[in-house]
């Protein structure tokens, strides 16, 4: 994929930043079944208008003129995804910047809106393509059947003093790690081989982590239990929602009849628990409202399954980038299950504004790994790892906000 400016130079004679109103600092593009959506950090609200071109098809965005901070040692240049071949851009004209998304195939602009930025989210632009026929693309092309901004979401405003999210910690603050040891109280959850409950390695495993944490300096972290208690899974979850989250570390051991399996692994939410669970959350507005921190009172069920759907998505992004940094950490200490990135429905992981992933330390039912889980030794080793995967998420993170 092409990033900068290739093919767009007739702008490059023109002073930079000249007229710059703002600057784009991420790309991101996401595909389920037919759609692709791409979004675009802004630091501004933004005017846009859009066209299509073929042979090939392409479609082309007008914006007023921004820098791009994306792929140039900010934050990473997405590669193809689902219609999207690859993107470009460069500046077209004094006070404008041209994007040209070349496509797969042809493709209809399905939704094209900016979101407004909240005290969590910068602005974002958003657009969804839709695969279509070649006659009907070609039905549309050319700049004379642009589509101008949509204001859909018609009314959604940033709500300033919205007391419903609590606003994260800023960059260069503490991250808020919200570890969550599986079971306690009258759940045991697995029982090992010799006896062990789940529900006490747990909770040994997240108090080592907590102590590592926190002796970084890095990291403020509280727990969901911390004690032989029982807790609801939504419970867990909200602990974490109200406590206002960076990510959110369930701790498990499993347990299985074959009793020669062993290995870790590392879940995130499956895309289709994660979709029905938007789909939910759309439906009821207050809770939708409550997740994405904008007005949706007067937006359409449409609208607010876009906006809840958004938000959800980007929490998968980030935690199926969590779980691979946990992986290649915690490989380098413990035998893996073969298959170590897993996707499941587990209700801890739903959380549609904060990244969760879910840590099976091992087996129980194979009998040295519960050994070595019983161990306080073995468990920091787990643990450490834990921290240097935790460590470079953030650390990738606030290098690319502060680009
Ligand atoms: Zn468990």
């Amino acid at each position: 994929m092409v990033g900068g400016l290739a093919g767009m130079t007739g702008g490059l004679l023109l002073p930079r930043r000249a007229f710059a109103v703002g600057v784009a600092s991420a790309l991101r593009l996401s595909s389920t079944g037919a759609r692709t959506r791409l979004v675009l950090e802004l630091s501004e609200n933004i005017d846009f208008s859009i066209f299509r071109l073929a042979e090939p098809y392409r479609i082309v965005l007008d914006l007023p003129e921004l820098d791009f901070t994306v792929g140039s040692g900010g934050s990473p240049m997405p590669g193809a995804t689902g219609l999207i071949k690859s993107i470009r851009w460069g500046l077209f004209q004094a006070g404008d910047t041209r994007v040209v998304i070349d496509l797969t195939d042809a493709a209809d602009v399905k939704n094209a809106f900016v979101l407004p930025a909240t005290g969590v989210t910068p602005h974002r632009f958003v657009i969804d393509l839709e695969r279509t026929t070649k006659d009907k693309f070609l039905a549309q092309v050319g700049p004379q059947n642009r589509i101008g901004k949509q204001t859909l979401p018609r009314e959604a405003q940033a709500k300033p003093d919205d007391k419903t999210k609590p606003v994260k910690n800023p960059a260069n603050t503490k991250k808020l790690v919200m570890l969550d040891p599986g079971h306690g109280g009258v759940d045991p959850g697995a029982i090992g081989a010799s006896g062990i409950y789940e529900k006490i390695i747990t909770l040994a495993a997240a108090r080592q982590l907590k102590s590592r944490l926190e002796d970084t300096g890095r990291y403020k972290v509280v727990l969901t239990r911390d004690k032989d208690v029982s807790v609801g899974l939504t419970e867990r979850r909200e602990l974490a929602h109200d406590a206002g989250a960076d990510i959110f570390v369930s701790l498990h051991a499993d347990s299985i009849a074959n009793k020669t399996v062993r290995g870790l692994s590392v879940y995130t939410l499956s895309e289709k628990a994660s979709d029905a669970e938007a789909a939910a959350l759309a439906d009821q507005e207050n809770d939708a409202d409550r997740i994405i921190g904008i007005d949706l009172s007067r937006e359409t069920q449409e609208v607010r399954h876009i906006l809840v759907d958004l938000a959800q998505r980007e929490s998968m992004n980030l935690a199926t980038r969590v779980a691979g940094r946990l992986i290649d950490q915690l490989r380098r200490e413990a035998m893996m299950l073969r298959t170590a990135h897993r996707f499941a429905r587990f209700a801890v992981l739903k959380s549609p504004d904060i990244p969760s992933v879910l840590i099976e330390m091992g087996y129980l039912s194979h009998k040295e790994e519960e050994t070595a889980l019983k161990t306080e030794s073995y468990r920091a080793k787990l643990m450490a790892a834990v921290v240097r995967g935790l460590d470079e998420h953030f650390g990738a993170f606030q290098s690319a906000q502060r680009s």
